[in-house]
């Protein structure tokens, strides 16, 4: 029966200290809430505007917005959609700093990335460019162009680095869609799958050999083209290393060096080692110049990516691929991303560096 009193007694002593808990809790919170109020009435905010930020920030929030002057920006800062409110004081810190006008969107992006450039006109327009490369803006901000377009298309192409220069192996696990060129270079012994040799009726030469996949492609593509009244054949596809060097070689002592590099590869350099291009030319017809005034021609332009090719040296392109136009030399990349480059008329160094490289 003692016992029993006891129990009653404690519970009751508890109960009494729970209730005087909760209501200074309560207390507490009401006279905090109004003195937030009224700091941020006093700082200038309008009554909706304290409103506003009483919802979305915390205690400790708004009394450090209380020892700063009023912010005409802050409630829309607030409805930002990538808003984060770790960073609040960064973008107030930021935004301090901008003596232009500027966009809260573009500030947001700014800080949450933690981009230490200064707002700028130029940053503004490089990180709304459709190709930009956020881990490439070290080196679109350092180059030396104010064409926000120029500078994204020509860094994402590595132009940055001259020729030659910079190079490094070609990640073949990228598969059909690896690349190579004055900056990524093939190992000596490398080529894509299984080299075929090509039919005579797909070939001007005999002999000649292509990446299996590839030449299926080309199959179809030739097959589809003569049903057309169109004669197209191989010129040139599958070359090693070492027939690559000689040619090199050749071409540089003819025609020395700057000639030698705007129409050939080096070794490890050039697509054709990779068995997934070709030069391609009318039915008998051998040389590669003839082919740009061929009926041919005007239908492999506009129908080659519909077998999962592209023209990779484009008109107009040259100083990004580093190449001459060459009408004739097609890689096979497969149809759907052969489709986007033909659509966007962008080359394949555009294309892998914004969808293929950090992938
Ligand atoms: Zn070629």
């Amino acid at each position: 029966m003692k016992k029993k009193k006891y129990k009653v007694k404690w519970s009751r002593i508890f109960l009494v200290f729970l209730f005087l808990g909760i209501t200074v809790y309560f207390l507490i919170q009401t006279f905090h809430n109004d003195s937030n109020r009224d700091i941020l009435l006093k700082v200038g905010y309008s009554q909706e505007e304290v409103t506003e930020l009483r919802k979305k920030l915390s205690n400790i929030e708004i009394e450090k917005l209380a020892e700063q002057s009023y912010l005409s920006y802050l409630t829309d800062l607030l409805k930002e959609e990538e808003y984060h409110s770790e960073n609040l004081f960064s973008y107030i810190d930021y935004i301090s700093q901008i003596d232009a006008d500027y966009s809260l969107k573009d500030v947001v992006y700014f800080v949450n990335r933690k981009i230490s450039y200064p707002y700028s006109q130029k940053l503004v327009d490089v990180i709304h460019q459709d190709y930009f490369i956020l881990s490439r803006l070290d080196r679109y901000m350092h180059y030396h162009s104010d064409d926000a377009k120029e500078i994204v298309t020509n860094v994402n192409s590595d132009l940055d680095y001259e020729f030659y220069t910079n190079i490094q192996k070609t990640d073949t696990s990228k598969d059909t869609l690896l690349i190579v060129n004055k900056y990524y270079q093939l190992e000596k012994d490398y080529h894509y799958g299984d080299l075929v040799v090509m039919d005579s009726q797909y070939d001007n030469k005999s002999g000649s050999r292509l990446s299996s996949v590839a030449y299926e492609a080309f199959k179809k593509l030739v097959d589809d083209a003569e049903k057309e009244g169109y004669h197209i054949r191989n010129n040139s596809a599958y070359r090693s290393y070492a027939t690559q060097n000689s040619l090199y070689q050749n071409y540089k002592n003819a025609n020395g060096l700057e000639w030698a590099d705007k129409w050939s590869a080096r070794p490890g350099h050039s697509e054709h080692q990779t068995g997934l291009a070709l030069d391609v030319g009318e039915k008998e017809h051998t040389n590669l110049n003839d082919f740009v005034n061929s009926k041919e021609f005007i239908w492999m332009k506009d129908h080659a990516h519909l077998y999962g090719f592209i023209l990779r040296y484009p008109e107009g392109k040259e100083y990004l691929t580093g190449y001459g136009y060459e009408p004739w030399h097609y890689r096979y990349v497969g149809i759907e991303v052969a489709t986007y480059i033909y659509e966007h008329q962008i080359t394949f160094e555009e294309y892998y560096a914004y969808f293929i490289k950090e992938s």
